[in-house]
């Protein structure tokens, strides 16, 4: 399995297998951030210091950009939208309805950046 692919389905950075966060589902808000601290199949420590989620905050502003980036400039091709009030309210539902993905990616890009390290 690919690395973009283990990011986006949140799998372990070692394994690729094993799940990282408990409930699958990430519209269920209350368990939105909780992980395993240990991968199920291969047993990788995912436990991070102090001030790994604050990178995590991070790299969420940066794939907000990406998506920002990636949703507006078809929109305003495609559909011709050249009014600026109407693309950023488009571009703020988006990543409002996308926004419990872009917290588990951010957060598994970080982890994936940081614990690289651990592999070697
Ligand atoms: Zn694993």
């Amino acid at each position: 399995m690919s690395a973009i692919k283990s990011i986006l389905l949140c799998r372990c950075p070692k394994c690729h297998e094993g799940q990282l966060f408990i409930d699958q589902n990430p519209y269920h808000l209350s368990k939105l951030s909780e992980m395993e601290k240990i991968c199920p199949v291969c047993g990788f420590d995912v436990e991070n210091e102090t001030g790994f989620h604050f990178l995590s905050m991070y790299m969420s502003y940066i794939v907000s950009m990406g998506f920002s980036f990636a949703f507006l400039i078809p929109l305003t091709i495609i559909l011709g939208l050249d009014w600026i009030p109407k693309l950023l309210i488009m571009n703020a539902i988006i990543l409002i309805i996308l926004w419990p993905f872009i917290f588990r990616w951010s957060r598994m890009i970080s982890l994936w950046a940081t614990v690289k390290w651990k592999f070697e």
